[in-house]
């Protein structure tokens, strides 16, 4: 008769994965690259795709060329096209 009383080790089951449903040993139960997934779906589905910015919003350190509509810093007086930007008014 065997008394030896066996240490039950519960074997602790790994989180399954909510995206792919396989185990996952990683931080929060899922896969780094399924989270990455996930995630990029749920931005996907919850916003709608970028705009393209109007060149009066896209950075305040950038204006856009009247000329080429290259984006030119804001300290410079010239475009690389040539275009001469004039003292802007207001502010
Ligand atoms: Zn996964
Ligand atoms: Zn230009």
């Amino acid at each position: 008769m065997a008394s030896i009383s066996k240490p039950t080790f519960v074997a602790q089951k790994p989180p399954l994965c909510p995206v792919c449903g396989k185990p996952s040993y990683s931080l929060g139960g899922v896969h780094p690259q399924c989270a990455v997934s996930r995630a990029d779906k749920v931005r996907k589905a919850s916003q709608p795709p970028p705009k393209p910015k109007p060149a009066a919003a896209s950075g305040q350190w950038k204006k856009t060329c009247p000329r080429c509509h290259r984006q030119v810093a804001a300290r410079r007086y010239t475009c690389e096209c040539g275009h001469t930007f004039g003292p802007s008014p207001g502010r």
